[in-house]
């Protein structure tokens, strides 16, 4: 059994267990899912399908939805654009980035049953009551070096898109919270999980505080599913799990409170193993705005720091690296002709702008509106020579305009004497007025958590499965290994909604 690690803070302390008298109330049910993110609605929808009485268990008053990339290897949506792409050459980059520190098995699991999870989504949205639209995100790193491949698959205009609020994976989870609710699932919403109950070496059920504060225990006969989410909120957990997390410039793990790492908690207290740590960070250069370009990024000191025509990941790593709370991404006034220039070699999503494949993938409009915002409230700054520019970015002054008259000297060559980048990449920012905006590093997910084999059973310290005890989504580890890599952006929503529908598949097969 996994003890708590003498380094640890005291968020790994375990409470005292509860006795039964303990409970107000004792709830009754075969497939106990605790986290209504993608994978547990997933896995919830899909078990209920078969017939297995679930209970979905939520902390917070609805279930959790973000996003828009929603990454499949395969599937119909991408045939119609005539796309297929090799699993097995998926899996091997996926291993290689990952520094071989992934299970294996599980990667080539997404690769090869992500299309069928997808399809069964798409089998649902579509359907005329839904009226969800697909497509595929157009935005793909082109070079050789970086592979990443067509695959995020959007949902547009959904049930609530067509509200007016924010859709993307919101309409998918909708589309399932209504199909649950026909199917008789039981939801409890703001009834937070505090510990897993375990009765002779099995989990059994999960103890959970209701909104009046009254305590209560579910029981499931079959299985006890974490899909909790990840540790990001928790700065505590990240400084002893994944360091990392806490060095960005900010978390945007929404809504608070739900990736705090209640499950995990759980988990190593029931007996489960964490992968090794640091647990990998999912980290994208958001903070302020999503498109950074391959033109010039100088930090405060003025200077440039890195080639420029790389992938969000590695953007964000290498200013965390550099000690940066931002950078600057400067480009110039002629940007409507030099932007749509780079397209051909683009580097990748929030490179540029995010629109569907086959549609314009580059509208001067919402870049000027993107530019104008950005004015407005300081996060972009314009002026008319390079010695302005810097005093409005704050940066030191001469560097900035050495390292300026470095960079177009060197696209003039041809060649990035300092970092590599593309040759195709090198153009010159030479025509005023000059523009620059802010590119900060935002924690989105930790995605690392407690080790789990093929069928998604926890296991403990000697590789032994914990009976009862399943975990799926962000909680779960063995997915990444060391960083988020992104081959195939989407991934983690892909990879959740992926295991979701596979362990829900198994628990219903179980029936
Ligand atoms: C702004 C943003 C944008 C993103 N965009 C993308 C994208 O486009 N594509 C992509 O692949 N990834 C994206 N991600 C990452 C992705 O959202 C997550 O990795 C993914 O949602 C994780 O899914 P999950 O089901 O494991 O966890 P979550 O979605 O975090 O769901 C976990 C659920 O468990 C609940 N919970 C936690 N503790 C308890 C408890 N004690 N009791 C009961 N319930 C509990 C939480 O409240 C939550 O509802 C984005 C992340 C952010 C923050």
């Amino acid at each position: 059994m996994t003890v708590k690690n003498a380094k640890w803070g005291s968020w790994a302390d375990p409470p005292k267990v509860h006795s039964p008298e303990e409970f107000s109330e004792i709830l009754e049910t075969e497939v106990l899912v605790i986290g209504a993110g993608i994978a547990g609605m997933s896995c919830a929808y899909r078990a209920a399908q078969s017939g297995v009485k679930v209970t979905v268990m939520e902390k917070l008053d609805r279930y959790t939805a973000r996003g828009f990339n929603v990454g499949a290897v395969n599937s119909s949506v991408l045939e119609k654009y005539g796309i297929h792409n090799d699993p097995d050459a998926f899996v091997r980059e996926w291993v290689k980035r990952c520094g071989n520190r992934c299970d294996e098995r599980l990667v080539h699991l997404f690769a090869y049953r992500s299309p069928e999870a997808l399809e069964w989504v798409l089998d649902l949205v579509t359907r005329p009551e839904y009226n969800v639209r697909t497509a595929i995100s157009g935005s793909r790193y082109m070079g050789e070096t970086y592979q990443e491949i067509y695959g995020a698959h959007f949902f547009l205009n959904g049930p609530v898109s067509r509200q007016g609020r924010p859709g993307g994976v919101s309409d998918v989870l909708e589309c399932m919270y209504q199909e649950m609710q026909k199917l008789g699932v039981r939801f409890l919403f703001n009834t937070p999980m505090e510990q897993l109950i375990k009765e002779n070496g099995r989990v059994t059920g999960a103890a959970a505080v209701k909104e009046d504060g009254s305590l209560i225990a579910v029981k499931a006969a079959r299985a006890v599913v974490l899909a909790t989410g990840g540790i990001g909120g928790n700065d505590e957990m990240c400084e002893d799990l994944s360091p990392l997390a806490n060095r960005t410039s900010g978390k945007v793990c929404f809504p608070k409170g739900s990736d705090v790492g209640d499950g995990h908690r759980a988990a190593l207290w029931a007996g489960a193993a964490f992968e090794d740590t640091p647990f990998p960070t999912m980290i994208h250069p958001q903070l302020y705005l999503h498109s950074s370009y391959c033109f010039l990024f100088v930090k405060n000191d003025g200077k440039r720091f890195m080639n420029e025509d790389t992938y969000l990941q590695a953007k964000s790593l290498n200013i965390i690296q550099q000690g940066e709370k931002y950078i600057w991404s400067v480009f110039d006034s002629d940007w409507p002709e030099k932007i749509p220039a780079t397209l051909p070699y683009g580097g990748g999503i929030f490179w540029g702008q995010e629109n569907p494949l086959g549609e314009e993938q580059f509208s001067v409009e919402k870049e000027q509106a993107v530019i104008d915002r950005g004015l407005k409230s300081g996060i972009t700054v314009m002026a008319d020579t390079p010695e302005e520019l810097a005093e409005k970015m704050g940066v030191d002054r001469d560097g900035f305009t050495a390292t300026l008259a470095r960079y177009n000297e060197m696209c003039r060559n041809g060649h990035d004497d300092e970092f590599g980048k593309r040759p195709e990449l090198m153009i010159p920012v030479d025509k005023p007025p000059y523009i620059a905006r802010k590119i900060g590093p935002a924690l989105l997910a930790v995605v690392g958590g407690v080790t789990v084999d093929p069928d998604m059973r926890v296991l403990d310290d000697e590789k032994n499965p914990i009976p009862g005890l399943y975990a799926i989504g962000n909680v779960a580890g063995g997915r990444y290994g060391v960083d988020y890599p992104m081959i195939l952006p989407g991934n983690s929503i892909g990879s959740g909604l992926t295991f979701g529908y596979l362990l829900g598949t198994a628990l219903g097969n179980d029936a």
